[in-house]
């Protein structure tokens, strides 16, 4: 009877491996008319800064509106995409979509996006980003890019060239989520960073935890004394706002400030959305 039951468990677990796959399979299928059907919008999320309130940066959000299932969060996709093969289309339409977006804003409020560690690879990053930038007519220092840890573990000298190419041209480099990875410091001294972003995670548990406070203070230190914007993202109460900036945190991200949105419900002064 065991012997039986294990089978049948075991056809269970089969089948739903199978529908799991099929699931998969559709959700693939659907992504590539998702790409090519004008499925995916760019949405922007204020960055502040903490002592006057201003906004000073939008960050590039990524959604995709699927006709039946609604809204599929980045987390879901962006790995599809990846695995895939069609990360590299998907950041050149963020890109573009965003520059040409910045660039109906003043001066003064720059654009960052998000960039997958496979973009590294085919060798193609650079041109990419500086096509963007003459398409869109943004100057290069109103744009950052925002990588994460996983980026530079690829390791290989290219990816430190493409970096130091960026950043040689002027465009900002932040280093995304910081604090959840192996947060190596010799990548603070190795790469032309100009920018940290605190991962959400510390910041959520500020209230409650002397070591997510230690960790952001810490953090807030080592960035100001390397000369860097020290960022805070996933900012949803006061407290957390005055905390981090009376600890001398320069920008921060979240819902008190902002959710992400459409560029058109943004209300920039002076922006000339189409
Ligand atoms: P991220 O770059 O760390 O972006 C911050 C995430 O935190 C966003 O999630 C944002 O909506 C969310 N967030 C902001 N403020 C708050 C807050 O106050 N509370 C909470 N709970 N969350 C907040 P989102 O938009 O779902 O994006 C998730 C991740 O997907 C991003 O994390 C980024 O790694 C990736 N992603 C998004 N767009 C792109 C893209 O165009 N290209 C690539 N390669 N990755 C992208
Ligand atoms: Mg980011
Ligand atoms: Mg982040
Ligand atoms: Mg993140």
């Amino acid at each position: 009877a065991a012997k039986a039951e294990r089978r049948g468990s075991c056809r269970a677990f089969e089948a739903s491996m199978d529908e799991a796959a099929q699931e998969k399979n559709q959700l693939e299928q659907d992504f590539r008319v998702a790409i090519s059907g004008g499925e995916l919008e760019v949405h922007y999320q204020p960055l502040v800064n903490l002592s006057t309130g201003e906004v000073e940066c939008y960050e590039a959000l990524l959604r995709w509106n699927h006709p039946r299932r609604g809204l599929v969060p980045p987390d879901v996709f962006v790995p599809l995409a990846e695995e895939m093969g069609a990360i590299d289309q998907i950041g050149r339409f963020v890109l573009f979509e965003a520059c040409k977006e910045a660039a109906g804003w003043p001066e003064h409020i720059k654009i960052a996006v998000n960039v997958s560690p496979l973009q590294f690879r085919n060798g193609k990053l650079l041109s990419t980003v500086i096509n963007a930038l003459s398409t869109s007519g943004l100057s290069a220092e109103r744009l950052e890019l925002e990588i994460t840890e996983a980026v530079l573990m690829e390791k290989g000298p290219r990816t430190a060239a493409i970096i130091r190419n960026l950043r040689a041209f002027g465009i900002g480099i932040s280093l995304d989520d910081f604090g959840t990875g192996y947060s190596s410091l010799s990548y603070l001294l190795n790469y032309p960073f100009t920018k940290i972003k605190i991962d959400k995670a510390f910041i959520l548990n500020l209230h409650r935890e002397a070591n997510s406070r230690a960790v952001i203070r810490a953090v807030i230190g080592l960035g100001k004394s390397l000369g860097l914007t020290v960022a805070a993202e996933g900012i949803e109460r006061e407290f957390e706002r005055d905390y981090l900036r009376d600890e001398g945190c320069t920008q921060g991200q979240g819902y008190l400030f902002g959710k992400p949105g459409h560029a058109r419900t943004l209300a920039i002064s002076g922006a000339g959305t189409a």
